[in-house]
């Protein structure tokens, strides 16, 4: 099963993984001397900034060499509303500014602009895109028929890079064997406070990790003229974002304006937390949210939608459109990824613990004692390095026993008191 001259691609999804994956098949169709059409299908108008994919828009390393040296793009400067200078963690008593350094600069966009980007240099590429929904898919041995509003269209190959649409999520689970990653639910809620409280604030994202039932974490993100605050977690909804505002770690960095107020929009979304099932098979491929190959946490999502894309694009030009094709080049290429999730998994179900236990505060506390513990909190927050590497880097006998010590203290103390145990740090 291989790609031949003027067979079409269809690509289901128009956001950064679908655009990455549709510029790079055309590049290496280029570049083998092979002509193929590639067709886009995104039922979202981006350019009018009407529609948006859910998202708090912070881009991160390695964005900019991914785009330069895959995509041959450069992120233009007027999509940038502000440069991120750092990131400070929040449990119920503490703070901490997280002390790292990143391999290049972080900054924050409008998606809608971004997917819009993405979208016109997948067009410029000569990528067809098509504003239509796709509504059903047969995946036969001789082809693939993708049905949407408009047109049908009659491909070689389909690639997912539909996010987690529940509705495109079905479609391809009725048509082929794949089945939907595990995901936490998403609440994003904006504030407009003013420039002087936005000046005052700087551009630093708050992470929270409070031991509040049902969510697995918040954060605040500084957006050129508005702060953007999400939350997530398994049932999260706006009764439990009011909650997470009317929180005493969160009231902080609201403007005593604005202490009080409901948001006026809410934006529900989804975030995958683990790998979907049977994700490519013969003559379709899962790229990005769909395929959810993604870290807990600080996803660096866009980046992996990019990534995946490449890959998948890559693997389905140079070595075909089977199953076995996918397995043994796509898969093997998205190995930095599924080799972390294991480790991923183990960070993400510690760090529920410490919260479920009032246990946040003692990290903090040992973070801000030990560099080692500092650098790993940093790394996982700022998404900088694998969760591999963070954990065989972190993982040493003292810092071990300092844990052992803290454990012991805090479940004694509580057993005493009876009572949730009560940092003597005040919160910054
Ligand atoms: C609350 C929240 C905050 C986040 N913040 C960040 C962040 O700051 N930085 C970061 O890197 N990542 C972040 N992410 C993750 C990031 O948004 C995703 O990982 C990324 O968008 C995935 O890209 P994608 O191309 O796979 O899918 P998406 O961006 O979801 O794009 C899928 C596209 O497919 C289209 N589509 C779906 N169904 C159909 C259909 N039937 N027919 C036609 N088109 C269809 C949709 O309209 C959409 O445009 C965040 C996620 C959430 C939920």
């Amino acid at each position: 099963m291989f790609i031949n001259d003027g067979d079409t691609v269809c690509v289901v999804g128009g956001g950064p993984g679908g655009s990455a994956c549709a510029m790079t098949l055309l590049r290496e169709a280029r570049r083998l001397g092979r002509k193929i059409n590639v067709v886009l299908l995104e039922h979202k108008h981006f350019v009018e900034h009407r529609h948006y994919n859910q998202c708090i828009g912070v881009l991160s390393p390695p964005f900019e060499s991914v785009l330069k040296n895959e995509l041959d793009l450069t992120l233009p400067e007027n999509l940038v509303l502000n440069e991120i200078e750092g990131y400070r963690l929040h449990s119920d008593l503490l703070s901490l500014d997280l002390i790292g350094e990143e391999s290049g600069r972080s900054v924050s966009v409008a998606r809608s602009k971004f997917d819009a980007f993405m979208l016109e240099e997948a067009q410029k590429a000569g990528a067809q895109v098509v504003h239509n929904r796709m509504t059903s898919i047969e995946v036969n041995p001789d082809g693939v028929l993708v049905y949407s509003e408009g047109e049908n269209i009659k491909s070689a190959v389909v690639v997912g890079a539909f996010g987690l649409d529940d509705g495109t999520c079905r479609i391809f689970e009725q048509g082929t064997p794949y089945r939907q990653p595990d995901f936490l639910n998403t609440v994003i809620a904006r504030l407009y406070p003013g420039k002087e409280f936005m000046q005052s604030m700087g551009f630093i994202v708050h992470a929270f990790l409070l031991s509040h039932p049902g969510l697995e974490f918040g954060a605040i993100t500084p957006k050129g003229d508005h702060i953007s605050i999400n939350i997530a977690g398994r049932r999260v909804s706006s009764s439990v974002m009011m909650e997470f505002l009317r929180s005493v770690p969160v009231q902080r960095f609201l403007p005593p304006h604005q202490r009080r107020e409901k948001p006026l929009n809410y934006f529900k979304g989804r975030f995958p937390i683990a790998p979907a099932s049977n994700l490519f098979g013969d003559r379709y491929v899962m790229i990005g949210d769909s395929a959810g190959l993604m870290r807990p946490f600080k996803g660096k999502g866009i980046n992996t939608a990019i990534n995946t894309g490449i890959y998948s694009a890559r693997s389905i030009m140079r070595y075909g459109v089977s199953k076995k094709a996918f397995a043994e080049n796509f898969y093997q290429d998205c190995r930095e990824l599924t080799e972390d999730l294991p480790y991923g998994r183990v960070v993400r179900v510690l760090t529920n613990m410490a919260t479920r236990f009032k246990f946040m505060d003692h990290m903090i506390a040992v973070a801000a004692e030990r560099p080692d513990f500092m650098k790993a909190m940093f790394s996982s927050v700022s998404g900088h390095d694998p969760y591999k590497k963070i954990i065989m880097e972190s993982a040493s006998l003292p810092l071990a026993f300092t844990f052992a010590q803290k454990i012991l203290g805090h479940f004694l103390l509580r057993q005493e008191a009876h009572l949730p145990v009560k940092s003597t740090s005040p919160a910054m």
